[in-house]
This record gives structure tokens, sequence and C-alpha cells, in this order.
């Protein structure tokens, strides 16, 4: 892979990873992968590997956390401190609680958690190596885990990173292209039955035109990825589909 170079597409319009536009970087999902766990998935997503483990419905501790009415998600996303070049001080920092945060209301968006008042629904996912598009990698490999869990969910959050790099849209964007000048970075992800959107982040300007032009490519991609996601859980079923 090239690196450190100050382009982002050659002559024939590819990017300088050799994809297409809008060409998402190669996924793998894997689900029940930590035996101790309720539920646990792994997502490899190009370089980014996310592993997420679900503990839970169980007590809420402390009790005067715990919600009367429905389960809390209690989200700690995590980098590894072998995971990123400059090696990632082990204490979670700003970055990962607010990761924690915007994931865990996104999950809580999809999962029933009025079908467990008073209990505590924690998931823990660690990004062992990055590559930009952690905390949806992150959030892939939760909503697998969540169902893994056997939690009832009307959806699953699928997700993607959509953005501009190198004066044109792209999707999924790479570390190069986030640290591109002019970058656009997207973040979202979506329950894609409903499109309902359960996270969105921007950090940089987009035209009203554009902005609707990558949502839709987004769109797209969260349906191709539940799919998968569908895929990956029917086959770990299978017995329980009786064939379907
Ligand atoms: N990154 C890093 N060190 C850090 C945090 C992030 O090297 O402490 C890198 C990592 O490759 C990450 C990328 O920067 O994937 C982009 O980070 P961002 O905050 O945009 O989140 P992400 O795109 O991973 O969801």
């Amino acid at each position: 892979m090239v690196k450190n170079e100050e382009w982002y597409f050659d002559q024939k319009g590819k990017r300088f990873d050799g994809r297409g536009q809008f060409e998402q970087r190669p996924i793998n999902l894997k689900v029940g992968v930590i035996d101790r766990a309720d539920g646990s998935a792994y997502v490899e997503w190009g370089q980014n590997k996310a592993v997420a483990a679900v503990y839970g419905p169980r007590e809420m501790l402390p009790k005067h956390m715990a919600n009367p009415n429905k389960a809390t998600i209690r989200y700690f996303y995590r980098m590894a401190p072998f995971s990123v070049p400059d090696r990632k001080n082990p204490k979670p920092g700003r970055r990962e609680i607010e990761i924690s945060k915007v994931s865990g209301e996104a999950l809580s968006r999809a999962a029933e958690l009025e079908q467990f008042p008073n209990t505590a629904i924690d998931v823990f996912v660690t990004i062992l190596d990055a590559n930009a598009g952690t905390r949806i990698t992150a959030l892939l490999a939760a909503s697998l885990a969540l169902a893994d869990a056997g939690i009832p969910m009307k959806d699953l959050v699928s997700g993607t990173s959509v953005g501009k790099a190198g004066g044109k849209l792209i999707s999924d964007l790479s570390k190069h292209e986030e640290d591109a000048p002019d970058a656009v970075d997207l973040p979202i992800a979506m329950l894609p039955n409903s499109d309902e959107v359960v996270l969105m982040q921007m950090d940089g300007p987009l035209t009203e035109k554009e902005f609707n032009e990558i949502l839709e490519v987004a769109r797209k991609s969260c349906k191709e990825i539940k799919d998968m996601q569908v895929k990956v859980l029917k086959e770990r079923f299978k017995d329980d589909f009786n064939g379907d």
C-alpha cells in the first residue's frame, strides 16, 4: 500500500489503495468468539479489527443507576495500546469516552430494552488494529454480539463512514484519506429496515448536494452490510431457523 503520499486518485479515478470511489474495504464477520461472554463477535474491516463481548441483561450495580422501565446499555469502546502506530495510553481518553457514549445510544435504538427493566447490558469492544473507521467497525461487532446474546432487537445496527478526500466524495475512508487536507469524515450508523439514522458525526464541511449524495451512498452500503450481518447470524443459528 502506498503511504505518506499526497495523492488520493490516479488518472483512472482509482484511489491510492486501488479502490473505486465508493468501494468499501473487505469486511469479514464472525459471531460467537468468546465462550465466557453471553454474546460475542469479531469484525475485520480492511485493516481494522474489533472484538465485542456482551454480558447481560444482568443486575444493574450500583442499584441506584437502574432504570425501572428498561435495561441500560453500557458501552465500552477501547483501543488496545498496540492497535495504532504511536502506543495508545491504556487509560480511556476523551475520544474513547465520547465514542462509547454515542455508540451505546445507537445500540439502544435497536435493542428492545423495555423487556428487561432494572438491568444492565454491558458491551465491551476492543480495537486490536486500527486504520480509520474503527467506531463503525466496533458498532458492527457490538450489534452482532447483542444479537448473539439473544437480546431481542428490532433491527441490527449497520454503518459505514463516508466523506471526502482529494476533492471527491468517497466511502469508507482510510487513515491516509482521513488525513487529507480537505478531508471530511462522516461516520454513520443506521437501522436499515427503517432507514433510521442512529449515529452521525461529521468533521468537515459539505454542500447540501454533496451531503445528500453521500448519504444515499451510505444508505446503500448499510443495507449491503446488514445483509452480511444477517447471513453470519443465520449461519450461527442455522438449527433454530429450520432451514428457512
Ligand atoms: N488513531 C490513532 N491513535 C489514536 C486514535 C486514533 O492512531 O489515539 C487513528 C486510528 O487509525 C483511527 C484513526 O486515527 O482509526 C481515525 O480516528 P477517528 O477518531 O477518526 O475514529 P475512527 O475513524 O477510527 O472511528
